[in-house]
């Protein structure tokens, strides 16, 4: 091959990348990236952790705390509360007031907090704050302002994570004891009938290369691997915002740190 047919091979391959949604729930959204530079990707899972602005409590002004629980972990449970962080709310304002003043006997969630702004609300409602027995009581503000994963992990959005694409080879012909090896997947994707084994349709995606299929059944039988050219690539919202929004502001926040180190050059 001549070194032009090599370079054009290159860009051949350069423009190969592929990215297909597989899988979202409004919750989980899970991505194939074929031929993506591994390093691409962490850069990308990195950028979502690190870079994208979500709301959290994160100024605590304790007025009254007769409970048990000291006042450093009330308001660390405060702060890990997921506050919505749409767009309409990043517009608005820079920062939020929630207050709290209950007696018990009464199990505060975070629905008892008082916003100052009644779209600014906590993701779940009944996540459980404190326990207050009988004639103890709280009394407190909690300041909710913007930031990133970088200042504190409360700030993220997401857990992502991301894999290579399965392969799943399963000898051709009987398998003994198909239904016990399909019982061991701790992720249900196999399936087993008599001395048939199958990956279930669609679940491919899913297995986590634990191999403990294979470890049962020995590699004659069913061999795992992996095609390190396709990633799985997932993400899961913690609630603050769509998987869509985490995406875009975390592409948005990797183009303007290569712009900054494009100025620079
Ligand atoms: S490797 Fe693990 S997750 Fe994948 S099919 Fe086998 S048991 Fe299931």
């Amino acid at each position: 091959m001549t070194a032009a047919k090599e370079r054009g091979a290159e860009k051949e391959g350069e423009c190969k990348m592929e990215a297909q949604k597989i899988k979202s729930d409004g919750k989980v959204t899970t991505l194939l990236l074929a031929d993506f530079k591994l390093s691409l990707v962490n850069a990308l899972r990195r950028a979502i952790i690190n870079g994208v602005s979500t709301l959290a409590m994160d100024d605590v002004t304790i007025y009254k705390n007769t409970s048990p629980m000291y006042d450093e972990i009330l308001a660390s449970r405060l702060g890990l509360i997921p506050l919505k962080t749409d767009s309409a709310i990043k517009k608005s304002k820079k920062e939020f007031l929630f207050k709290l003043k209950e007696t018990g006997p009464k199990t505060i969630h975070a629905s008892d907090l008082i916003p100052s702004d009644k779209d600014v609300t906590p993701v779940y409602p009944e996540t459980l704050i404190i326990n207050l027995k009988e004639g103890e009581s709280v009394e407190l503000e909690a300041k909710a302002v913007f930031g990133t994963g970088q200042e504190h992990i409360k700030f993220s959005p997401a857990h992502v994570f991301y894999h290579f694409y399965p392969v799943i080879d399963i000898k051709k012909g009987a398998i003994k004891e198909a239904e016990k090896i399909a019982a061991l997947c701790p992720i249900d994707i196999l399936e087993g009938s008599g001395d048939k084994l199958s990956v279930k349709k669609g679940k491919l995606q899913d297995c986590i290369l634990c191999k403990a299929c294979e470890d049962f059944a020995g590699s004659d039988n069913i061999k795992i691997s992996s095609d390190a050219k396709r990633t799985v690539f997932e993400i899961e919202t913690w609630g603050q915002l769509e998987t869509k929004d985490i995406l875009d502001q975390a592409l948005e926040c990797l183009t303007e740190e290569l712009n900054e180190i494009s100025k620079k050059v």
